[in-house]
């Protein structure tokens, strides 16, 4: 016989073990994630507000950043 508290104390503690460890690579991966750039999916991609422009457009169409 299963006894259901039991059951859902372990599930608790796996989850909240695999929350602290989420938060720990999370605090230890941001000094990496910040050194590297902004990788972009696109060529004329706003590196404001990320919204996919057209291949000569100048200027975000959606918010007026100058495009590279
Ligand atoms: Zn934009």
């Amino acid at each position: 016989m299963f006894a259901p508290m039991t059951f859902i104390v372990t599930i608790g503690m796996i989850v909240s073990v695999f929350a602290a460890v989420m938060i720990l690579i999370r605090a230890f991966g941001q000094s990496d994630s910040n050194d590297r750039p902004k990788v972009t999916s696109g060529p004329n991609d706003c590196a404001k507000c990320g919204q996919r422009n057209k291949k000569r457009a100048k200027f975000c169409a959606h918010c007026g950043e100058k495009l590279r």
